[in-house]
């Protein structure tokens, strides 16, 4: 059973036993896992704040071949998001890309690409204090990585090239369709919305967090992309009605 060390993102933590928790991380090495740390939840711990959400760490693990669950032996913090959950919106923003990141990532399967995504989008939420961007960028991407994005730039019915209107999407559809092609009930995404959907698939996050964008563009990709993600993973995601709400309540 060899110690295995590898940089790790915290997605969640949960009481287990008397003293102890059970993890699920993110390794950059080994990709998903779930691990117990025994004796966590104990006072002078010596995990400390590093199996907080989102903490970013090093860690040392053994992994069983029988067994679902590695043995956590110890942890570093390289950077700790612990300041930015007590604020409501940032902690909700953190809350959404860690179940997003859970429900979509198939355990010891290694993803650099999704590790960064996390941790540009963690570390926007906590410069700016903003979420509808950050995680427009995120869950989009999301998409992207798991190939359920079609293509932006004609309509997957007739073929036509999408101009400056906008175009039509349903999660339970294939595609984009144009105004023509489109069915009742499929949900629009505006022009500018299809605008912000191209740059983030070739800006990075810092350059479109510098300008100001109206909300309804960025609600429009975090509702479709969202869409899409639950029904990849057939089911609701808990954390969406509640920033639904936050999102509302800001425009
Ligand atoms: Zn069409």
């Amino acid at each position: 059973m060899p110690l295995k060390e590898s940089e790790a993102i915290i997605l969640r933590s949960y009481p287990l036993g008397e003293g102890d928790r059970l993890v699920s991380f993110l390794s950059r090495s080994t990709g998903r896992l779930r691990g117990v740390a025994r004796g966590a939840r104990r006072p002078k711990s010596r995990f400390g704040s590093t199996l907080e959400p989102l903490s970013h760490i090093r860690i040392w693990f053994y992994e069983r071949e029988t067994r679902d669950l590695v043995r956590i032996n110890q942890c570093e913090l390289i950077r700790s998001f612990l300041a930015t959950q007590r604020d409501y919106a940032a902690g909700l923003g953190l809350a959404v890309i860690s179940e997003v990141t859970e429900a979509v990532l198939p355990e010891h399967e290694p993803s650099d690409a999704a590790f960064r995504l996390l941790l540009v989008t963690a570390g926007a939420i906590e410069r700016s204090g903003q979420i509808a961007l950050p995680l427009a960028y995120f869950n989009l991407w999301t998409v992207r990585l798991g190939g359920w994005l079609p293509p932006l730039d004609h309509c997957a019915s007739c073929g036509i090239e999408f101009g400056v209107e906008g175009v039509f999407a349903s999660p339970m559809r294939p595609g984009l369709l144009c105004n023509n092609c489109r069915h009742p009930g499929m949900r629009v995404i505006s022009p500018r919305g299809m605008t912000l959907a191209r740059r983030i698939l070739t800006e990075k996050l810092e350059r479109l967090a510098e300008e100001d964008w109206p909300s309804a563009p960025v609600n429009e990709l975090n509702a479709y992309s969202l869409d899409l993600i639950e029904h990849q993973i057939e089911r609701k995601l808990t954390t969406r009605r509640l920033l639904e709400k936050n999102l509302e309540s800001n425009t």
